[in-house]
């Protein structure tokens, strides 16, 4: 456990109902991350992701996530800002 090698990187979840953006961080390939995600949303965990495309009108299908290296192409900076929010936390108990 140790010496488990991280490897961080960031990444941007996207709304694409209401276009609402979370930034997070992982350790772990996107995709596992993304199936965490399902997992939560699906058991109404109290997560800020669970809890947003658990809304009324909101489904899982809504919901886009990108690595940020891709995404800073298409997003200016002040748009990443305005509405980001870390996720992290939820992880750092999670990977702990
Ligand atoms: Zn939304």
């Amino acid at each position: 456990m140790a010496t488990f090698k991280v490897q961080n990187f960031k990444y941007l979840i996207t709304c694409n109902k209401c276009y609402k953006q979370y930034v997070g961080q992982t350790s772990t390939k996107l995709k596992e991350r993304l199936n965490d995600y399902r997992c939560n949303i699906k058991l109404h965990k109290n997560t800020t992701i669970a809890v947003h495309f658990n809304n009324p009108l909101h489904n899982i299908s809504n919901l886009s996530i990108a690595p940020t290296e891709q995404i800073d192409y298409k997003f200016p900076a002040e748009l990443l800002c305005r509405e980001v929010r870390t996720i992290l936390d939820d992880y750092i108990t999670h990977n702990n």
